[in-house]
C-alpha cells in the first residue's frame, strides 16, 4: 500500500500532454509513452506539423493541440486542463543564435510558462517531466582539465557568464549551453518557491543520435546534433577533425525510455537523471562508415579502432548515466545499433 507520502502518479492509461510534439527526440518520446499505454496530446506549432504525428501514430490515442510559441505568456493554459503528467521537451535546440535571447526567451519562459499553467489549471497534473540537458551539468571550456565524472549533483557555473561577458558575441554553443542552464534553474526555483501539488522530473541527456522519425523536409532542416553526424556522412570532415573526444552520447530511444519511465516511477520525482551511454568521438563514425557503407565518398581514415582509446573514461570528462539505469531501468543502447538506424533513417529520407 502507498504511504502518504508516496507521490501519486498519472493514473494508467491517461492523458499526457508532450510539447513540441514535432521534434525529434519527442517524437520518440511520444512513441515510448503511447508504448506504455498512455495517450498522448502533442503540442505542435502547426497543423500540418500535428497532422503528420496524427498519421504516424494513426490508430494510436494521439491528438494534438496548436501552440504556437511557448514563450508567449499563458502558452499552455488550456492545454494541460485534464492531463495527468506533462513532458516538456520544446525548447530551440541550435548553433545559430543571433542573440542570447533568441534562446533564452523560448526557453526559461516556455519552461516557467508551462509550470505556471499547470500550477493554475492543470489540477490533475501529477508530475512534470522537463528535458533539460548535459549543457546544464557542465559547459564547453570550463577549463576543467580531464579526466573527471559528472553526475546530477554538478552544474555547468561557466557557460552563464561567459554570455554575460560576451554579450551576442558568445559562442553559439555556449549560448545554447547558458539557455538550458537558465530553464533548468528556473525550473528548480519555480518549485522551491511555489511548493505545486505536483512534482517535477529533469533528464539530462548529452548528444542524442538515432533513426529520426519527425517531419524532416530537407537535409538543411535537420535536427542540430542528428545534423553533426549528417555533416560527417556529407563527407565535410578531414583528417584534422578526427582526433579527439567529442563528449557524452546516448540514443535517442533511451532518452525517451527514461521521459516515459519518469511518468511510472515514484523516486523520479524531484530528481535529475543524466541518460548518457558512454563517450564518442568522430573517429567512431568514420570507422562504421568505412566498414558498412565503403562506397560514402570522402570520409577520412584517421587512425581505425582508435576511437576506443580517444573516448577511455580514465581520461575524457565523462557523463554517467549510472542514476538513470539504476532508478529508471534504462538499458543503453550501443553505438553500433545507434549509429546503424540513425544511418539507415537519414538515407531513408534521401539525404
Ligand atoms: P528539435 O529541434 O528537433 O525539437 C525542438 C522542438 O521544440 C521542436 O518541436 C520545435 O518546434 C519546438 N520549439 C522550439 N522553439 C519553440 C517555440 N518558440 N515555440 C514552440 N515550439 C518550439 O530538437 P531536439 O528534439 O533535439 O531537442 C528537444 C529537447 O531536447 C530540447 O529541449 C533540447 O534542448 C533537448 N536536448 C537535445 C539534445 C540533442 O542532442 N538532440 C541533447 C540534450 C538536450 P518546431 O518543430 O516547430 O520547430
Amino acid at each position: 500500500m502507498p504511504n502518504s507520502s508516496t507521490p501519486q502518479l498519472p493514473s494508467p492509461g491517461s492523458k499526457i500532454l508532450l510539447t513540441g510534439a514535432s521534434g525529434f527526440i519527442a517524437v520518440h518520446v511520444a512513441a515510448q509513452l503511447l508504448k506504455d499505454r498512455f495517450s498522448v496530446v502533442g503540442s505542435v506549432r502547426t497543423v500540418a506539423k500535428g497532422d503528420y504525428l496524427k498519421n504516424l501514430f494513426k490508430g494510436k490515442p494521439f491528438s494534438y493541440v496548436i501552440v504556437e510559441d511557448i514563450g508567449k505568456p499563458d502558452a499552455f493554459d488550456e492545454a494541460v486542463k485534464g492531463v495527468e503528467g506533462v513532458v516538456h521537451t520544446a525548447s530551440p535546440f541550435h548553433w545559430n543564435a543571433a542573440s542570447l535571447e533568441e534562446l533564452t526567451d523560448p526557453a526559461i519562459n516556455g519552461t516557467v510558462g508551462i509550470l505556471k499553467s499547470v500550477a493554475k489549471n492543470g489540477s490533475s497534473v501529477r508530475r512534470v517531466v522537463i528535458t533539460s540537458s548535459c549543457a546544464s551539468v557542465e559547459g564547453p571550456f570550463s577549463g576543467r582539465p580531464p579526466p573527471y565524472t559528472l553526475t546530477e549533483d554538478d552544474w555547468n557555473l561557466t557557460s552563464v557568464p561567459m554570455c554575460e561577458r560576451d554579450g551576442d558575441q558568445a559562442n553559439k554553443i555556449v549560448m545554447y549551453c547558458a539557455s538550458k542552464v537558465l530553464a533548468e534553474r528556473a525550473a528548480w526555483k519555480f518549485m522551491e518557491d511555489t511548493k505545486p501539488a505536483f512534482d517535477l522530473t529533469v533528464i539530462n541527456p548529452p548528444f542524442v543520435f538515432g533513426p529520426i522519425l519527425h517531419q524532416v523536409e530537407t537535409e538543411e532542416s535537420l535536427n542540430q546534433s542528428v545534423g553533426v553526424f549528417h555533416s560527417v556522412v556529407k563527407g565535410t570532415k578531414t583528417e584534422e577533425d578526427l582526433p579527439g573526444p567529442m563528449g557524452s552520447w546516448v540514443d535517442v530511444r533511451d532518452v525517451a525510455f527514461v521521459h516515459s519511465k519518469s511518468l511510472l516511477v515514484p523516486e523520479a520525482g524531484n530528481q535529475r537523471f543524466i541518460v548518457s551511454a558512454g563517450e564518442f568521438c568522430v573517429q567512431d563514425w568514420t570507422d562504421f562508415l568505412h566498414a558498412n557503407h565503403p562506397s560514402v565518398p570522402n570520409i577520412p581514415q584517421g587512425q581505425p579502432g582508435g576511437g576506443e582509446e580517444v573516448c577511455d573514461p580514465a581520461k575524457v570528462a565523462h557523463s554517467s548515466g549510472d542514476k538513470a539505469a539504476r532508478v529508471l531501468g534504462v538499458q543503453y543502447i550501443s553505438k553500433e545499433t545507434c549509429w546503424t538506424d540513425m544511418y539507415d533513417s537519414i538515407k531513408a529520407k534521401g539525404f
